[in-house]
């Protein structure tokens, strides 16, 4: 039997195919590489915030993660990494649950830090995935976050809800769907008209005492449309 010495409490252990082994380390337990992991949660503590630096292999710097002060005690206990999320071209945080070994599951850190439940999402308010201060974390219904989603990566236009239409035409479409169904859909060849439309349409849909004029205008609209 081959013995080898813990990389963390450094007890000398007979190393069988089972142990734990990961990386270029050894360790005599799940418990052991648990705690040699939470030791490498980088953080640096600001004024009024702390900042958690995660190296990954995409970046050659590593990336800035925001969290508040009073959670760095909370997070760790493991060593959280970054996962790249390619529908909002930005990077969220996870972590593997410990305890359980066997049955692992993944512990997303914004849904973590505001304790969401299943059903729920969490929005970022100001759509930075790595901007996970309490304030900048709100619990929302599924419809809602997707409400707020920011500007998809492959919208060459950068303008959310309106996108180009193809061929030789000039003309801008502005769809805004609720429901997987278009609520709203208006045709120009002034982008700035669609951008300026969405935002108002945007705007009276937060403001529910708006909302009704708001559908008066899109009757309107689909009327100019059809004609
Ligand atoms: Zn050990």
């Amino acid at each position: 039997m081959n013995y080898v010495q813990c990389d963390y409490c450094k007890k000398w252990f007979p190393k069988k195919p089972s142990a734990v082994r990961r990386s270029k380390n050894d360790f005599c337990s799940h418990k052991c590489h648990d705690l040699f992991q939470q030791k490498k949660n980088v953080f640096v503590i600001k004024e009024d915030y702390a900042e958690l630096h995660i190296t990954t292999k995409r970046e050659e710097k590593p990336i800035v993660i925001l969290i508040d002060k009073e959670d760095v005690e909370k997070i760790n206990f493991t060593k959280w990494s970054l996962k790249y999320d390619k529908t909002v071209d930005n990077y969220y945080v996870y972590a593997w649950e410990r305890n359980n070994y066997k049955n692992r599951k993944r512990i997303i850190l914004h849904r973590f830090l505001v304790n969401c439940p299943n059903n729920l999402q969490v929005d970022h308010v100001n759509r930075d995935t790595k901007d996970n201060r309490k304030s900048n974390l709100k619990i929302v219904s599924q419809q809602e976050n997707a409400n707020n989603k920011g500007v998809y990566k492959n919208n060459r236009l950068g303008h959310r809800n309106i996108r180009k239409l193809g061929g030789r035409s000039k003309q801008y479409i502005l769809e805004i769907k609720r429901n997987k169904k278009i609520v709203f859909k208006k045709y120009s060849r002034d982008l700035q008209e669609l951008i300026q439309l969405r935002d108002k349409f945007l705007e009276a849909e937060k403001n529910g005492t708006q909302i009704k004029e708001q559908k008066e205008e899109y009757i309107q609209l689909k009327l100019d449309i059809t004609e």
